[in-house]
Formats: C-alpha cells, structure tokens, sequence
C-alpha cells in the first residue's frame, strides 16, 4: 500500500520544495509508492481537505519553513494532528534559519525598518498602521518546529541536498524484502562450519529473520547483521549465546563498530546523515543519555556500546567530506572576507586562507557542496556538528583559538557576529529558548 504524505508549507522560500522537485526523474522509482494528500504548493489542495481527514491519517508529513505567523503554529499543530510521523524538513524548519536573526529585534522594531524606514520605499508612509486586520498576527518571535509541536525526525539542509531528501524518502517507503520469512532465522540454513560464534566472533543470524540469499556468515568469516530484522523463532541457544558473549567483556573497536552495524540495520535506523531520527538510539548513546537495557541481545549489544571508549559515533562535520587540502594546526594570519575580491585558489582550505569557513563546526550530510562545487566556504546550513546546541559559540571559539590577528583588525572584518556566526541557528540557540520560555513558549520534543 503506498505511503500517505503530506508536505506542508510555513515561513519559508519554497526552496526545499523546490529542492525535492529537482529530483526530476530520480522521483519516478519512488513516486509510486507515495500517495500525495497535501502539497498546496505544487497541487491545487485545500487546507479543508487536511482539516477534513481523520487524526493521524497521514503517515508522514514533511514541514518546511518556520514558525512566524500564528497562522503557522495553526499549520503545523493541524499537520501534528493529521500525520503520524512528522519531519522537520530543511534549516527553517530545524534551526529557523536565516528568518531567525530577525530575533535580534522587537517585532514592532521590524516592521517599522521594514515598512516605514527602508531605503528602498522611498516616500515615508504608514504601512504599518494599514496593514490589513485580517491579515494573521506575527508572532514575538521566530521559532523552529519543534518549540510548537513534537517532531519525529529531523532533515537539516538550506535547502536539504537533493540526495538526503531521496534517502529520507526511501527510508520512510522502505519494504520489507520478499524473501524475508519471520517464522524461521538465519541460523536455521547456515553453512557456517564451525558457527563464528565458536570462534569468538559476533554474529547475530539467530535473532534475525530468514530468506536472505546473500546468507554472509557462509564464508565462514562474515557475521550476519541483522539486515533482515526481527524472526518470530528465535534460536534460544544462540541467541543466549550471543549475549553472553555481550556481557563478558568491553568490546574492542571492531566489535564496537560491528555492534553498531547491527543495531543500525536490524532496528531500521536511517543511515547518518540523510534523516536524523529523534529516539535513535546511537544518537541517545553518544550524547549519554540515560537508557534502560532490555534483557534481550538488543539490550545487550546497546549495553556493550554504552559508555564504551572503542565506540566512536560516526557522525563527521562538512571538512569530513570537503576536498580542500586543510591544515587546522596552522594558525590564520589575516581573516579575509568575500567583498575584497574572487578567491582565486580553488584548492586550499578556505580557513588556511584567512577566511571564516563554518565546516568543521557544521554537522556532514551535505557532502561539503559549497567548499568542493562552489568555490564558496561553508557558512553552516546543516547545523551544529553532534552533540553541540550553540553553532555560533562554537564557531567564535573554533576561529579564536585558529586567529593569530589583531583584535581590532578581527573587529573589523567581522562586522556582524551574530549574522555569520548563527546565520542558520539563532531561533534555535539556548539564548533564544530562554527568550522564548519567559514568553510561555514550549519545548516538544
Ligand atoms: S531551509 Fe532554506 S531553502 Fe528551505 S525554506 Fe528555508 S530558506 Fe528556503
Ligand atoms: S550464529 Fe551466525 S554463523 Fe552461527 S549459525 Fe547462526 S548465522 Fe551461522
Ligand atoms: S574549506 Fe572549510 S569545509 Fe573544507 S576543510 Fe577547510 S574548513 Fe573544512
Ligand atoms: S557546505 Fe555548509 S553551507 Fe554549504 S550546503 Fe554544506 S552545510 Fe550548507
């Protein structure tokens, strides 16, 4: 049966709508599974159409753009009500994006700049006072999504790279295999002789369903990971087996990283960078949250992850994938800024040249797009790299400890801090949910 979407959109620019049409024909394979409900900005629906369909009749609901209006927070708590999934889909979504550093000032402060005292409106006049009272009021401030409703999962991205969203999709539409058989495991026709858990080495064919072809562990070396999911006839002497093997001792760096393997596979988790799942429960892990252990292989194998120094979370920053070559050892001797002239060496490190680049404070998933196709330094769309909330305190920190410059002369190149350093994130920054509480503002999530 195909997947019930809807895409709703808030204060945003259409661009990660924009960005998912640009899939062009690579949305063919996946468009027969979706069943469209609600796109009003590609397709001519009703917000009567959404209000008219029962709770939680929506699989998954994609929100762009962020909270500005009331007529927003309206949108979004009726897309929480219809859907049973919610994305937070792009930086608007997520962080607020650049909509957010109008946070800095009053609304009343905005609209007067905007409406009254632009350069560009010539004649003085009084919109403001004639704006329309139908209009829906503006809200305090600019919010992310997930200070008015929960969300589910999060698809950071200005707009989200094109490839993201089609793993994001293909994650949510994904399909049990054909072959899969719940009433039997892979154990039950394994070759493996002897089994690899005789020689000391993970394998988790006993808790996973049957009917792979590919069936690894036959190459007496490769353990199953689980890649089919949960069998409803587990292989008890195994699979007490395995979690005997868990519990005995701390696992090594190639244990860990095969555990996380399984744990990634077998729960169905979406691989690093394309969707962040709230409740992931690596993610949980490697922030150190507190977790309770079910006494199952599950529980096990998070167990030997937990608070484990082999295991490393894979989860890198923009320089991870950038092609520049980079040396963060060397100290910046000048900071430069783009208005004094083309960059004409395509191939350094934007910092190593004395520019302000956000990358290694910018979490991967984009695949470093501006430094490698766009001759242009990272200016941190994707958000804060894991395990970080404040991208711009991180940022000011990473270039101080970088800059051997003047102050005056740092002053001076970077004339707002604020703009550069939290361009994507302000409404999403501790200093804001603060601003936010003390205006009866909710946290979600
Ligand atoms: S995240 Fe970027 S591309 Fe998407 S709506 Fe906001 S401003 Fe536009
Ligand atoms: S535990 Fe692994 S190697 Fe052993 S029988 Fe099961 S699938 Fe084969
Ligand atoms: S150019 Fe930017 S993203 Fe690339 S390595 Fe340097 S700091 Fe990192
Ligand atoms: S390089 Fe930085 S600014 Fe460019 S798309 Fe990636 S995260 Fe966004």
């Amino acid at each position: 049966m195909a997947v019930k979407v809807a895409f709703m959109q808030l204060s945003s620019c259409w661009g990660c709508h924009q960005s998912l049409l640009n899939l062009h024909l690579g949305l063919l394979p996946v468009l027969p599974e979706l069943d469209i409900v609600y796109w009003p900005a590609v397709v001519d629906f009703k917000m009567s159409s959404l209000e008219a369909r029962p709770k939680g009749d929506v699989d998954v609901g994609f929100c762009e753009g962020c909270i500005r209006t009331e007529h927003d927070e309206h949108l979004a708590k009726l897309m929480r009500e219809k859907c049973k999934l919610i994305i937070s889909y792009g930086t608007c979504a997520t962080y607020g994006s650049v909509k957010g550093l109008a946070n800095q000032w009053k609304k009343e402060e905005l609209l007067q700049r905007k409406f009254q005292q632009c350069e560009s409106l010539g004649e003085p006049n009084d919109m403001v006072n004639k704006r329309d009272p139908e209009l829906t009021p503006i809200a305090d401030i600019v919010k992310p999504i997930d200070r008015v409703i929960k969300v589910d999962a999060y698809l950071p991205g200005c707009p989200p790279r094109k490839e993201n969203i089609l793993g994001a999709v293909a994650f949510l539409i994904k399909k049990n295999p054909t072959t899969m058989k719940k009433d039997t495991n892979v154990c039950a026709t394994c070759k493996a002789t002897p089994c690899i858990l005789e020689k000391g080495k993970l394998c988790w064919g006993a808790i996973t369903a049957g009917g792979c072809s590919l069936m690894c562990p036959n190459d007496n070396l490769t353990s199953c990971v689980g890649c089919y999911g949960t069998t409803n006839k587990i292989d008890k002497a195994k699979a007490d087996k395995v979690k005997a093997m868990l519990n005995a001792k701390k696992a090594s760096a190639e244990d860990a990283n095969l555990i996380a393997q399984f744990i990634l596979l077998y729960a169905g988790l979406p691989p690093q960078g394309s969707l962040y799942l709230v409740g992931d429960p690596l993610r949980k892990l490697a922030l150190g949250a507190k977790m309770e252990f079910t006494d199952d292989v599950m529980g096990a194998s998070l167990k030997a992850l937990a608070n484990n120094p082999n295991y490393k979370f894979a989860n890198g920053n923009v320089c991870a994938t950038c092609d520049r070559n980079g040396n963060m050892n060397k100290k910046m001797t000048q900071i430069k800024r783009y208005y004094e002239g083309p960059v004409y060496d395509t191939e350094q490190c934007f910092i190593n040249q004395g520019y302000i680049c956000m990358g290694p404070i910018t979490q991967a998933g984009c695949g470093a797009q501006c430094p490698n196709n766009g001759n242009t330094y990272c200016y941190g769309c994707y958000g804060p790299v894991f395990g970080v909330t404040e991208q711009g305190a991180r940022g000011i920190s990473t270039i101080a400890s970088l800059a051997d410059v003047n102050i005056d002369e740092i002053k001076s190149k970077i004339l707002d801090p604020v703009g550069l350093f939290y361009r994507f994130t302000l409404a999403a920054s501790e200093i804001n949910k603060k601003v936010d509480d003390k205006k009866g503002g909710e946290k979600k999530k």
